[in-house]
């Protein structure tokens, strides 16, 4: 728990910062930029305030130097009283002023900034515009004076304003990463029978170049599912799922219309935007969720009922996909079981993998390339089953268990020879290269430092 703050804990932080204030203006004769964060309540202090202080200190840094504004001394303090910055700047007060009260208005999280500009002779520089209450939005002090509104409604917009404005940063980023990811999967060289830039594999209508076109398709809608996720965090997941369906089904098109008509991300869409979704239902502004386990449970809230309804339902004149066939011939639910039941190929076997080989030094490449090997092993693929029939299907799993049960990590050689002995059998592994996206994603979402 955030530690709680008295009103004389609040007296000495203002009289420490006046002081400060005094120290930095007499030092350099210049004005001085006072940011601190408006937050009401007791606790002034955590993760999510914290980020958008933070944001807010690059944004006015950013909008210095794009003022040619030279920074003469700058001082953070991260109290338990609140979040504080003085910057030292020398530039006009007046300029200064404007620059601190574009970024005051100009986006949702502004709101809760308080950027001073204080005078060498000590006096602070009179905004121009008067603000208005986070609460309802009446300009003046009338709110805040007459105390209208509780301190749970306070806290609450504060909350929202906070919400409103990561939200949109970081369903981007995850639109981004997903994307990252696809041509990552895509670049992953050697892989039996499937395309990559060794060769198209058992593909004569698809390159990588169609699959990054294909990629880059989908970003505003991988983004999309992120955000209904976190927008309807708080409704059933059921319900949720039947929302990013719809978005899915106009990807589908975009991604057909882009590759004129070849099928390059079908099973991605469906993985990667339930992944996506999962995680913006978990998301919190200050704390991005990065447990694979529980990304994994969240995308069978969203999947199961939907899954066992779509199952249930199935005969043979209903069967539409070869992963519905799959499903009637051999029982197998493909990447929709997978989805239902929470990624057990990705969170039990694909990701352990990836994570322990870029633990040891293999560039991601080779990492990426070992996680399929052991996704393939597990001998789940419908599009396997689809293409060469069971014995096919099983034969060459078992060949890839073989080989990784006698070597886990074989050498490259070995999985050329591999890729030719798919490709002769017109083999190829397209729902294990779905998961395998999946798991760089969620190795690069959960364990890397750009999330
Ligand atoms: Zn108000």
């Amino acid at each position: 728990m955030e530690r709680k703050v008295t009103v004389n804990d609040m007296m000495m932080a203002r009289d420490s910062r006046a002081s400060l204030q005094r120290k930095m203006t007499g030092r350099y004769g210049t004005p001085v930029i006072s940011f601190t964060m408006n937050i009401a309540g007791p606790v002034k202090t955590g993760a999510a305030i914290k980020r958008t202080f933070e944001w807010g200190k690059e944004r006015l840094l950013e909008e210095l130097r794009k003022g040619s504004v030279g920074i003469k001394e700058m001082s953070c303090s991260y109290a338990f009283t609140g979040y504080e910055c003085m910057i030292a700047c020398d530039g006009k007060g007046s300029i200064l002023k404007k620059i601190c009260e574009s970024i005051e208005e100009g986006s949702p999280a502004g709101r809760l900034f308080d950027m001073d500009v204080v005078l060498p002779d000590g006096t602070q520089i009179r905004r121009e515009h008067e603000r208005s209450c986070i609460v309802c939005g009446k300009t003046g002090k009338g709110c805040s004076s007459r105390r209208i509104h509780s301190l749970n409604e306070i806290l609450e917009a504060t909350e929202r304003l906070i919400m409103e404005q990561f939200l949109h940063f970081d369903s981007i980023k995850a639109g981004k990463m997903v994307v990252k990811a696809l041509n990552e999967e895509v670049n992953t060289t050697p892989k039996p029978g499937l395309v990559d830039r060794n060769n198209n594999g058992s593909h004569s209508d698809m390159d990588p170049e169609l699959f990054k076109k294909s990629a880059s398709s989908l970003e505003s809608y991988f983004a999309g599912c992120f955000a209904v996720g976190a927008e309807h965090r708080r409704d059933r997941a059921g319900e949720v799922f039947e929302v990013i369906k719809e978005l899915g089904m106009e990807a589908e098109k975009r991604m057909f219309s882009v590759t004129g008509g070849v099928n390059t991300h079908k099973g991605a869409i469906y993985t990667l935007g339930i992944i996506s979704c999962a995680i913006g239902r978990l998301w919190e502004p200050g704390r991005p969720e990065r447990d694979p386990n529980a990304i994994g449970k969240e995308c069978s809230r969203l999947a199961e009922r939907s899954v066992s309804e779509h199952f249930e339902g199935l005969s043979k004149k209903k069967a539409r996909t070869s992963g519905d066939r799959a499903y009637l011939e051999y029982g197998l639910k493909g990447i929709r079981g997978e989805a239902a039941e929470g990624l057990p190929s990705v969170v039990l076997v694909s990701l352990p993998v990836l994570r322990e080989c870029m633990e040891n030094g293999y560039s991601l490449n080779d990492s990426a390339v070992y996680a399929l090997l052991h996704l393939i092993a597990l001998g789940k693929d419908t599009n396997m089953y689809a293409r060469g029939g069971k014995e096919k299907a099983e034969r060459a799993s078992e060949a890839v268990r073989f080989l990784i049960e006698k070597e886990k990590y074989p050498h490259l050689k070995q999985i050329e020879e591999l890729d030719m002995a798919f490709m002769e059998k017109n083999l190829s592994p397209g729902g294990c290269a779905d998961l395998l996206a999946a798991t760089i994603f969620l190795y690069e979402w959960c364990y890397s430092e750009i999330a």
